[in-house]
């Protein structure tokens, strides 16, 4: 059993898809084990990002995570990390398969709607970002 943080991006909160996309992810045996909707700051939003400080796109993106509503969720199943990443589509939504959530929702490769932890080490810290122990329950 493996848990994996998801996020539901300011864009995919407007377009009001909180449901179809816990529906996805419902229907491909994951369970939701933890779930809130947060405006987190832009500061809050670095320090979720800091693996990408030095990256071009660093303050854009944070600027965005940080210019609405988010979902966050902590998912559990059986190989749930790759598992998310797999419904979620290629980090560019022309690049993402047909069907995944960034090739039905995503404007572009910034606007993505959705995120996934990409490895173990990265759900420990991106779980632990957003929640305490109490808050998850299995
Ligand atoms: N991103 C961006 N421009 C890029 C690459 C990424 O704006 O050229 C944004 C996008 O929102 C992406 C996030 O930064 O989801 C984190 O990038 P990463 O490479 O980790 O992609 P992901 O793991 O989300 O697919
Ligand atoms: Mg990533």
């Amino acid at each position: 059993m493996e848990r994996t943080l998801t996020i539901i991006k300011p864009d995919g909160v407007e377009k009001n898809v909180i449901g179809e996309i816990i529906r996805r992810y419902e229907e491909k045996g994951l369970r939701v084990v933890a779930l809130k909707r947060i405006k987190q700051t832009k500061d809050e939003a670095m320090g979720f990002y800091i693996v990408h400080k030095d990256r071009p796109f660093y303050d854009s993106l944070t600027d965005f995570m940080s210019e609405g509503p988010i979902v966050v969720i902590v998912l559990e199943g059986e190989g749930a990390i790759a598992k998310v990443r797999e419904i979620m589509g290629a980090t560019n939504p022309e690049e993402a398969a047909p069907g995944t959530i960034r090739a039905d929702f995503a404007a572009n490769i910034e606007r993505n709607t959705v995120h996934g932890s990409d490895s173990p080490e990265s759900a420990e810290y991106e779980i632990n970002y957003y929640f305490s122990q109490l808050e998850i329950c299995g």
